[in-house]
């Protein structure tokens, strides 16, 4: 581990006032986001995984591949991809003789056009920005990790790119290209462009670069400053040990960075309402728990519950042809496919967009109900189920999509065309608000309530601390778990 040279300077007003205090950081050790329960992780061969042994996160995977020649392969190649899809055609609709050809650009354009500027920019933004950015700040990371030290601005970027990429829905696209084209083949003529290959394969090479990609190796590359701010802007010395050199800490003593894993032990107990200061290796600003978990998950939920009605009652688009026809709902899209026969797409859209968003704003409200009251049971269920409802709520978005497909192309006046419709907007709406819902949500925060992971009680409801002053007169830390070394597995074959 090598220091800092480059630290900033301790000032002098502050070490005259305060006793300059420690943070010492712990190697080997790691927090599981899942539960919070800190276990120590084996040293792992490439290949092997370990998870963690309360609920069965993931927690760290070496990887079988070179780490950074097969990541940037797969980049330089999604690349390629990006550029070709954009500048190839995604369909041609022919009805009655008549063509219309469209590209990737066309539905958000047309989506502005109609007035649904904020679909439009939504569209263009998971399916056309984010990938660009996302395969932008790979290469930066690929070529930072390349470097013997790991540049200021390396963490940064990987930690962005770990914000960013869940908005980057190409392969949720792909799916909604494939619907638009079942509802499009019984009307009329339709010729599939070559950039929906080039998007299928941009899908397979964005997900590989991230298969491949092991941020550990690259987070190991990066110095630990010598000196940090905490909190109050006060600098703190920063000194490093290994898990297997000292005596497990008090739980209520560390924290880990949300950013980076890197997990500290402080001279005095963590509250869970303030940051507690800056991550000396990736610089990000480093909290107990995600700041005000269950308040902005509950206005992110009841904000979603209230766009839910609308986006159900009210159609999605209008379909006209030949002077006849009319608006289509949510259920009515799912049902039309059910009818013509397509009934795997029809399931798959049903799943995506009724299944989906009722799951996620069930599963979230069941999740907030039980950490308000303090519950203690299902605790690994409900961690699970989490997991699941943060991994499936951006296939809603496949409705969205396909209907900013068919109103690019489906424009031939009286003959036939696609409108949008006010329901679209509210059932984006919906998604994004559960996406947002889903992200602000600390599920660490579930086993707090439970009295499982140390005596920090600030941030819980009183509900929950009277409840369990009236349920146990001791100390939460009675029902502690122990914190063995993480269990290991080897993961699943991969390419
Ligand atoms: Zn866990
Ligand atoms: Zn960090």
């Amino acid at each position: 581990m090598s220091m800092s040279s480059s630290s900033p300077q301790l000032r002098c007003d502050d070490a005259g006032l305060n006793p300059v205090r420690h943070v010492r950081i712990i190697g080997g050790l790691s927090e599981c986001p899942g539960c919070g329960l800190y276990q120590r992780i084996p040293d792992l061969e490439p290949g092997q995984q370990a998870s963690c042994v309360r609920c069965g996160q993931k927690l760290a995977r070496r990887r079988r591949t070179a780490p950074l020649a097969a990541p940037l392969a797969f980049c330089i190649s999604s690349a390629a991809f990006y550029f070709a899809a954009l500048a190839s055609s995604l369909m041609t609709l022919d009805v009655y003789g008549r063509q219309r050809t469209v590209d990737l650009l066309t539905g958000p354009m047309e989506l502005m056009h109609e007035g649904w500027g904020e679909a439009g920019i939504l569209v263009g933004a998971v399916t056309i920005l984010a990938p660009a950015v996302a395969i932008g700040f790979m290469f930066a990371i690929l070529y930072a990790g390349s470097r013997a030290q790991l540049p200021d601005w390396g963490p940064r970027i990987l930690v962005w790119y770990d914000k960013l990429r869940p908005w980057s829905m190409v392969e949720v696209y792909i799916l909604g290209i494939f619907v638009a084209y079942t509802k499009l083949t019984d009307m009329a003529h339709v010729d599939v462009g070559p950039a929906v290959y080039l998007i299928g394969a941009l899908m397979l090479t964005m997900a590989a670069t991230d298969s491949t990609l092991d941020t550990e190796m690259i987070w190991r590359h990066r110095r630990i400053d010598s000196l940090t701010r905490a909190e109050g802007d006060r600098m703190v010395a920063v000194d490093y040990t290994h898990i297997d050199d000292i005596p497990m800490p008090p739980v209520d003593h560390l924290v880990a960075c949300s950013a980076c894993g890197l997990v500290g032990e402080l001279a005095h107990p963590v509250s869970n309402l303030s940051c507690v200061g800056i991550c000396p290796r990736c610089e990000h600003r480093v909290w107990r728990r995600l700041p005000q978990t269950l308040t902005r998950t509950t206005a992110f939920l009841i904000a979603a519950i209230v766009f839910y009605i609308p986006a159900n009652l009210y159609p999605v688009m209008t379909f006209m042809r030949m002077g006849g026809g009319g608006g289509h709902t949510i259920i009515e899209g799912a049902i039309e496919l059910w009818v013509d026969g397509m009934i795997p797409l029809s399931l798959l859209v049903f799943f995506a967009s009724i299944t989906v968003p009722m799951l996620k704003i069930l599963s979230l409200g069941w999740m907030i109900g039980q950490t308000w009251r303090g519950a203690r049971g299902h605790l690994v269920a409900r961690t699970r189920l989490f997991r699941l409802v943060d991994m499936v709520g951006r296939w809603s978005m496949i409705d969205v999509f396909m209907i900013s497909i068919l109103v690019a192309v489906v424009r031939f006046n009286a003959m036939a065309s696609v409108t949008a419709n006010a329901g679209m907007v509210a059932f984006a709406a919906v998604v994004v608000l559960t996406l947002l819902a889903a992200w602000s949500f600390d599920p660490r925060i579930m086993w707090d309530a439970a009295g499982r992971n140390g005596p920090v009680t600030d941030g819980l409801p009183p509900a929950v601390l009277r409840a369990r002053k009236m349920r146990d007169g001791t100390a939460a830390t009675s029902s502690l778990s122990p914190v063995g070394p993480a269990p290991v597995s080897m993961e699943p074959d991969q390419a």
